[in-house]
């Protein structure tokens, strides 16, 4: 028989919910994952530099590295005329320092020149015609030492430089444990001399859809004849999974049997942590919560004064983090970004656990939902002003996912707030998993 104590809602804040359930959780294991694969994984270690990079003072240019002070005042109708002492392309070295009077043509990214402390682009130079120089092509160098270049502007004086460790230096930390690798990341680990990384391995996260009306959709005739809806939340679930970095097993429909359930369930002892879905509200926690408290589940919390997605759990079943959500799919996917992304990210061993915000402003009435966080589905189009213009996306009731999916981001109205009204700043949580539901004029009509 339920237990009436432990079936009270606890109504714990967003903050709340949050802080206990990080405090539960530790990260996964780690493992160590080649440099082509690693975009996306959490770097489990700190990477120390064991070289400054760049490794030498280098051109920035294509030109001629020489002294600022021979060109002072130089200019087209006033060139400095300097002789080329040597020829420097990149993967060479110099063969000898700059003197007064001297120049080396050099390649960006070649090793400049002891004596040298400007490098004048090419652009800003003339060979002197009679001179031995490159020929046609430009691809032959040996030619070029020996000839005089004429020098005619002095605007890169002490310039196009690039000095040794600017980048980093040995010794420096240059990814910090808890990182998320992405491309750049990636190319700073190959900088280091590194071919792969530990990470974090990816969380094993089991999914449990529960209720007698669903099916999978090879049962999709029994939806076209009118007797069940598919499972949506769990390719759901899956797939938001995938976006945070984890790896989702799919337990698939459990009725609403406690004897389905417990079978169910007990596949998802080794996970990392299981999500179940529906079966949490008033009416029918008791046959989840029961077949979870003859298994030994321990709850932490249940309810959150959040909205959608209020009738949330969150305890232990021995060492299996269990999150309980609401049946509706849009619950499941504004509870996934609010309470459980940053859960996932504490099991990643994520530095950051926190989503950014944005700030907006919002193009119509918003209203909140009282005692609670409303999350409202909005889509973020460029307002006149250049802030983000957030417009409902529509009907806002918890079981109209298509207003989900056409969303961007989850606009917030805070706990207390009647209604953002229009014309109003806002937060929103952008919603992480790819691009924006709709175009927007895009980044090169917008410069
Ligand atoms: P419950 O939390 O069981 O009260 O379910 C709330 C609503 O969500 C009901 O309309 C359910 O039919 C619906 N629902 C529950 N689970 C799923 C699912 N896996 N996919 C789609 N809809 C669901
Ligand atoms: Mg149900």
């Amino acid at each position: 028989m339920a237990d009436q104590t432990a079936r009270r809602a606890d109504w714990v804040s967003i903050p709340e919910a949050l802080q206990r359930i990080l405090a539960s959780l530790e990260p996964v294991g780690t493992e160590l994952v080649s440099l082509p694969t690693l975009s996306g994984r959490i770097l489990a270690e700190s990477v120390v530099s064991p070289i400054d990079h760049p490794p030498w003072d280098n051109s920035a240019m294509d030109g001629y590295a020489l002294r600022a002070a021979n060109i002072q005042g130089a200019g087209p109708d006033l060139p400095a005329t300097l002789r080329v002492v040597d020829d420097i392309p990149a993967g060479a070295f110099p063969s000898r320092p700059i003197g007064p009077g001297e120049a080396a043509r050099i390649m960006t990214g070649a090793p400049v020149p002891v004596g040298a402390d400007s490098v004048v682009r090419v652009e800003h130079t003339r060979i002197r015609p009679g001179d031995p120089g490159p020929s046609p092509g430009g691809k032959e160098r040996a030619g070029v030492v020996g000839a005089s270049v004429d020098i005619l502007s002095y605007s890169d004086s002490l310039r196009n430089i690039r000095l040794r460790g600017e980048d980093l230096r040995t010794g420096e930390v240059a990814l910090a444990v808890g990182r998320p690798l992405r491309p750049g990341e990636v190319g700073l680990l190959a900088m280091v001399g590194r071919r792969e990384a530990r990470v974090r391995r990816r969380p094993r996260i089991a999914i449990l859809s529960t209720g007698d009306e669903l099916v999978g959709p090879d049962d999709f005739a029994e939806v076209l004849a009118g007797r069940k809806i598919v499972d949506s939340n769990s390719p759901m679930l899956a797939a938001a999974l995938l976006s945070a970095g984890c790896e989702a097993i799919p337990l698939g429909i459990a009725a609403d049997s406690a004897s389905s359930l417990r079978t169910h369930i007990e596949a998802a002892l080794d996970a990392d942590a299981l999500i179940t879905t529906a079966g949490a509200s008033v009416g029918e926690f008791d046959l989840v919560k029961d077949v979870l408290g003859a298994m030994g589940y321990e709850p932490d919390f249940w309810r959150v004064r959040m909205r959608p997605g209020s009738p949330f759990s969150f305890g232990r079943l021995g060492r299996l983090p269990v999150f309980g959500v609401a049946g509706n799919p849009v619950s499941v996917l504004v509870t996934f970004e609010v309470l459980i992304r940053p859960a996932l990210r504490r099991l990643l061993g994520r530095s950051e656990v926190h989503s950014p915000t944005v700030q907006v402003v919002a193009a119509e009435r918003i209203p909140g939902a009282s005692g609670m966080t409303h999350f409202a589905r909005v889509r973020l189009e460029p307002g006149a002003d250049g802030a983000w213009e957030a417009h409902l996306t529509g009907p806002q009731g918890s079981g109209i996912l298509s207003s989900m999916g056409a969303a961007d981001a989850l606009l917030v109205v805070p706990d207390g707030v009647m209604a953002i009204e229009p014309g109003s700043a806002a937060t929103a949580l952008p919603l992480l998993a790819g691009d924006p539901a709709r175009a927007t004029p895009g980044f090169a009509a917008e410069i």
